[in-house]
């Protein structure tokens, strides 16, 4: 298979995208000037060379607070204290404000590890804002960037007593796309009630909205099959051709991101954008001194996803209705189209089937062969994708709304064959634009692991980076200004060493702050001293009689947290039925319903896995038991681990020191951090992996937990309990 043209395509593989419409190679090139005029010399914001740049004297502490300082702010007896009503001493939060600002005056990174409770988002927007930089702050989900919004900048703002220049950026598919509305209003088009009322909702709300943002519509249902068919995504953004452009939201998003001193989007984001922007093309958030990464110990695979490549059958499916839906609105509409979609559809099916005995996550090897021994499938593919982008470029010169359509059909050939391993110099040629498909043909092929994931109907092909280190060095370590990196976990036996290795941080600042909360009076850690190895047989029954009596104990009010979903099944089934307590497992409906319903049933139990782990919030007693089954170290027969596991070896190194082990230790810290979220939480936390006292690498975990006092006593279990608070 060729590609068809030649020279780089415009691929439409920009998640957030490029908010510009490039529609010729002329307006890539104003774009890439336009950007690089952003970017480089960079004509300061605030009217200053950014080599003269002064920390600490920046242009936005306001009037009266010109010669405040993080200290002034931070000491007892300073603006915080004096001006909040509920303040409180925290040493860590001023030690890390302290380090922050350091940071950020002699332009280092710096790491640094905050328990929960030390405030670290003023920690770190204080210094942000007193040195009078640009900055990025990046958040580990959506919810984070709303709360530093809605409850942090405005609490800052009010103790510095003047406002700030904050921008909130999002992906596309969160905003309301203006053409698509006006045109879904002109002509309805819904199926059923639920579209009905989803159509009244968005109707009620696009008459008044500023800002085109989903968020704002909480009524509006998560899976409503209205707003993907009305949102801002790029793949269906006709961009500066749009009657829309300046009016529409995304656009409007941009602007106050480029007048804007904080920048808050989500890793999400940020790493699309650098994916993006590595040969300076494509990126969106403004030039920055600073970038904060709030949850930064999300980050590896965060980046993974975006400096990797996949192809799935939804995005097949997706184009064909894309293009049904607007050809014959945009009159390119014809038989022979009709055709060519039918025969996309029918080899994306047969394609994808290729995968169906296949585990959920395999690792896809000697891909070649697989191409070969199943070339008429292959083929069928590439040929339909090829054709159905002859057939819309012919068209495209007719109808402004095809073109889109037709980069899209050759996106999605060009990575097909990237990730069938079908190259050669074209494909190399046509992968240009795309930093994370060039990355994979030509840079570091062999850094890269194939494989397939299966989710429900879904199917993804994906090749992903082993090793981030590399790529991040180049595109965000090297580079000017600072990078900061927080989180409750980071350390491993009292270092970095793990996490700077695997992002490839090089030097940098560090800080480990101790937590605001007091662990020995507010918790107990049960090991108890006589359980068997967890790849023993008889390990499930007595983890299941373990699991009952602490649940006894704590009267539910509990997570269980389980290393494998079949483990989990297995131990819910043989302790639920004995418990007086209403028992909620994983996948009895979305997370965020089962941790609705888990908050407000009393005396609650909740079965979960992985997704449990991090993230989740349950302040007050509703929560008082966290009990884990094994230590989690991530299991070599997943895709990305083995890979992980076999390139270290490769190296000489040795896998399960320099990374099962570090990266358990970081999950287990998280797992246990769901139980004190307040001052005022208690409650006990189990452990039933004997190996954590048999075996000389517990040492590690022990040590990187927090000063948890310890107990291998049911009796000093139930005395906590009964204890007042
Ligand atoms: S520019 Fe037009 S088509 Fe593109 S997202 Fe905005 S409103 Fe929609």
């Amino acid at each position: 298979m060729r590609v068809p043209g030649s020279g780089s395509p415009a691929l439409t593989v920009d998640p957030d995208g490029a908010h510009d419409g490039m529609r010729t190679a002329g307006d890539r090139v104003r774009k890439r000037a336009l950007e690089e005029r952003d970017r480089t010399p960079d004509p300061d914001p605030y009217g200053r060379d950014h080599d003269e740049w002064n920390p600490g004297q920046g242009p936005n502490p306001g009037p009266a607070q010109s010669d405040l300082t993080v200290d002034k702010f931070f000491q007892p007896g300073g603006i915080l204290s004096g001006r909040m009503e509920s303040w409180e001493d925290r040493p860590g939060q001023w030690e890390m404000a302290s380090g922050v600002a350091a940071a950020i005056g002699s332009r280092r990174h710096l790491i640094v590890e905050a328990g929960t409770g030390t405030g670290k988002t003023l920690a770190y927007l204080v210094p942000l804002v007193l040195a009078g930089i640009r900055a990025v702050i990046s958040t580990g989900t959506k919810n984070l960037q709303e709360q530093l919004l809605r409850k942090d900048v405005p609490l800052l703002e009010s103790l510095l007593g003047h406002k700030l220049h904050v921008a909130l950026m999002k992906g596309r598919g969160n905003f309301l796309c203006l053409q698509k509305w006006e045109e879904r209003v002109r002509k309805p088009m819904l199926e059923g009630t639920a579209d009905l009322t989803d159509f009244g909702l968005i109707h009620d709300w696009a008459s008044g909205t500023e800002t085109g943002d989903r968020s704002e519509l909480q009524t509006l249902r998560t899976d409503s099959r209205l707003w993907p068919q009305i949102d801002a995504r790029r793949e269906t953004c006709s961009g500066k051709q749009c009657e829309f452009f300046d009016r529409c939201y995304v656009t409007r998003m941009h602007q106050r991101a480029r007048e804007a001193d904080l920048i808050v989007v989500n890793h999400h984001l940020f790493f699309a954008d650098l994916a993006l922007s590595k040969d300076d093309f494509g990126a969106i958030i403004p030039h920055h001194q600073a970038v904060v990464f709030d949850e930064a110990h999300e980050i590896e695979s965060v980046i993974g996803q975006f400096f990797g490549v996949s192809l799935g059958n939804s995005q097949l499916d997706e184009l064909s209705r894309d293009v049904q839906g607007v050809a014959s609105k945009a009159k390119f509409g014809s038989k022979q189209l009709d055709r060519l979609l039918k025969g996309l559809r029918t080899a994306g099916k047969n394609f994808f089937d290729l995968f169906s005995d296949m585990e959920s996550r395999t690792t896809l090897r000697e891909r070649s062969e697989f191409r070969r021994r199943h070339g008429k499938q292959y083929d069928s593919l590439a040929s339909a994708l090829e054709g159905l982008h002859s057939h819309i470029s012919l068209v495209a010169g007719h109808s402004e709304e095809a073109e889109p359509f037709s980069n899209r059909a050759q996106s999605l050939l060009v990575t097909l064959r990237a990730l069938m391993d079908d190259i050669d110099s074209d494909l190399a040629d046509a992968a240009a634009g795309h930093p994370a498909l060039s990355l994979m043909i030509d840079d570091r092929r062999e850094n890269f692991v194939h494989w397939v994931e299966k989710r429900g109907k879904a199917v993804h092909l994906r090749a992903t980076p082993i090793d981030v280190a590399p790529i991040l060095a180049e595109t965000l370590f090297q580079r000017e200004g600072s990078a900061l990196l927080t989180s409750a976990t980071l350390a491993v036996d009292d270092t970095f060493d793990y996490v700077r290795g695997r992002l490839g941080m090089g030097n940098s600042n560090e800080l480990i702050v101790a937590g605001h909360f007091d662990y020995r009076r507010q918790c107990l850690l049960y090991i108890p001293d006589n359980m068997p190895d967890p790849r023993a047989n008889t390990y499930s029954e007595r983890a299941a009689e373990e699991i009952t009596r602490l649940l006894d104990l704590s009267r539910g009010r509990a997570f269980v947290l389980f290393t494998s979903y079949r483990q989990m099944t297995d131990i819910h089934k043989r302790v639920s039925s004995f418990l007086p307590y209403p028992c909620l497992m994983q996948g009895q409906g979305s997370n965020a319903a089962l941790l609705d319903r888990f908050r407000a049933t009393k005396n609650c139990v909740l079965f979960a896995t992985m997704s449990f782990w991090q993230g989740v919030d349950v302040p007050g007693d509703q929560l008082s038991c966290v009990i884990v089954d094994k230590l989690p170290f991530a299991v070599p027969s997943d895709p990305v681990v083995g890979a992980r596991i076999e390139q270290i070896r490769a190296e000489g190194g040795n896998p399960f020191q320099q990374y099962q082990i570090p990266s358990a230790v970081l999950t287990l810290k998280q797992g246990f951090g769901r139980l004190i979220r307040t001052a005022s939480d208690r409650g006990v936390l189990a452990l039933l992996d004997s190996r954590v006292v048999t075996k000389g690498y517990g040492r590690i975990f022990l040590k990187s937990l927090p000063d948890y006092p310890r107990t291998s006593s049911l009796d000093d279990v139930a005395n906590f309990f009964q204890r007042p608070a």
